[in-house]
């Protein structure tokens, strides 16, 4: 049924003019007893929709799915990936796309509802989600967003009434989320493997005009969108190792063409540094472990090259050789970007070749006494003592003196340098406790203040306000944190 518009849906639907081989057309299954927990106003408000209107009974069966709004054209995307090394056509099992929301400031964002029951790459999944792990990725892409990530955002969350079966009967529910585009690595790899150069032409082709419109005139299209894929994933990585995102799941169907982080099943954020901190229970292997993923977003790339070769250039092996060049510029720009980054971190403003030394020094003796990644730059950043078994240890002291008259050295002041610490360094980031914490709440006691003020909380990561102090803390009661996949 079609519902008329007074939300605002705005919706255009280019991904249907693809070849008919990238998509079904699929309705969302209705469900019984559609209440919305959670509303993004302020996101709403960017994409020209009405958040009185999207809050009313009507507004609410939309983003159920029990109700398609006008303009809109369902669809789910085909795509295949490596999934923990091993390939495979996936394709959305639990998620259709209504159209692409066009906004005030003509922009073309995608409005995906995530949950919505079988579609035809379901497999053997229900096409449903829990209500726990859709505020899950509510609580942490808002986050990200607010972190300066670019990332896929959370419009709403809507209680379907309906069970889902998991290990357990979990309420279930329908997550609405926002993206510049849900093409991935996978989608190209689906269409390579399966399908025809011409498709795969159209496909780079509807990809540049999408994301890239700088390269339309180029002279080798797929390598110049290659290349602009890289750039935007060498820029994103840095931004996870910076604060100390564990993405988890890093298979090429959950990497993004549009450089947006995407997809949030089991990550989680690092407390103490360690580069081989994994919380995923499904990643054994720790092939996604934090230090692993400037690995794994290149090898991913690789994969995304591989899938291009056959645009790249007519002589295969000439072909081969610009994939791997354009690949050997992810480790430069990816660490270009974290150095940068990590100067800023420790209020440094120029280069010394010594930065470099200066840095894995500081994280050497994190790690070596496990002290905690975010509150340790906090600590720097306004003098105050961190973690005790770093701050009291000889060679921190060393290690400060050095710090500080590095600092000193540079022309901008002290002032500025603490002012571009403080807007580097988060004050708070979604803490594992305080996230489950929140969820509880909501999830078996129907109570969404904790969730609520959580939002609000890590809505001005950098502020670095008083009421904030309470989220910066991790109790020592918290054990080992695990992150579960798929629910
Ligand atoms: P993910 O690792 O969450 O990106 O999921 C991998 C693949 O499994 C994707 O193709 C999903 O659409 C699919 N999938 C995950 N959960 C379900 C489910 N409950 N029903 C159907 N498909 C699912
Ligand atoms: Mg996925």
């Amino acid at each position: 049924m079609t519902k008329n518009n007074e939300s605002g849906w705005n919706f255009e639907n280019s991904y249907a003019g693809l070849p008919k081989a990238l998509f079904t057309l699929t309705d969302p299954t209705p469900v019984s007893a559609p209440e919305l927990i959670i509303l993004n106003e302020k996101l709403a408000a960017t994409l020209g929709l009405s958040a009185e209107e999207l809050e009313s009974d009507e507004g609410v069966e939309v983003l159920a799915g029990n109700e398609i709004p006008e303009g809109a054209l369902p669809l789910s995307q085909a795509y295949a990936g490596h999934q923990f090394g091993h390939f495979t056509m996936l394709g959305d099992g639990r998620a259709v796309l209504l159209g692409e929301q066009i906004t005030p400031e003509g922009e073309r964002m995608d409005i995906q509802l995530k949950g919505p029951g079988r579609t035809p790459y379901s497999r053997g999944g229900d096409g449903r989600a829990a209500l726990g792990p859709m505020l899950r990725e509510y609580i942490i892409s808002e986050a990200m967003h607010a972190l300066g990530i670019p990332t896929s955002r959370s419009l709403a969350v809507v209680k379907t009434g309906d069970p889902v079966y998991r290990e357990t009967v979990l309420p279930g529910a329908v997550l609405t989320r926002v993206a510049a585009s849900h093409l991935r690595v996978g989608t190209f790899q689906y269409v390579a493997k399966w399908r025809t150069i011409e498709e795969l032409q159209a496909l780079v082709d509807y990809t540049i005009k999408r994301h890239f419109p700088e390269v339309e005139a180029a002279e080798n299209r797929a390598q110049s969108m290659l290349r602009e894929v890289i750039k935007r994933q060498a820029k994103l990585i840095s931004k996870w190792q910076l604060v100390g995102f564990i993405h988890g799941v890093m298979n090429t169907d959950n990497m993004t063409i549009s450089g947006e982080s995407i997809d949030y099943g089991p990550c989680a954020f690092m407390d103490t540094y360690d580069p081989e901190t994994v919380f995923s229970s499904i990643d054994v292997q720790g092939r996604y472990a934090y230090g692993n993923q400037p690995y794994i977003a290149a090898w991913n790339l690789a994969r995304l090259a591989e899938s291009l070769l056959p645009l790249l250039h007519d002589d295969q092996e000439q072909a081969i050789q610009l994939a791997q060049d354009e690949i050997s510029e992810f480790n430069k720009l990816y660490h270009t970007h974290w150095f940068k980054g990590m100067r800023a971190k420790l209020g440094i403003f120029d280069e010394e070749a010594e930065d470099e030394a200066l840095i894995e020094g500081l994280l050497d003796m994190m790690k070596k006494h496990r002290a905690d990644y975010t509150n340790t730059f906090r600590a720097l950043t306004f003098e105050t003592k961190g973690d005790a078994a770093l701050f009291d240890s000889p060679e921190f002291d060393e290690w400060k003196r050095l710090w500080q008259e590095r600092v000193g050295r540079q022309q901008e002041s002290k002032d500025s340098s603490k002012k571009l610490m403080q807007e580097s360094n988060p004050a708070v980031i979604p803490r594992n406790h305080r996230v489950e914490e929140a969820l509880d709440a909501a999830v078996k006691k129907g109570d969404y203040s904790v969730l609520e003020r959580l939002l609000e909380v890590l809505s001005h990561p950098y502020a670095h306000t008083r009421d904030q102090e309470a989220y910066a803390t991790v109790p020592e009661s918290c054990g080992p944190y695990q992150t579960f996949c798929g629910t």
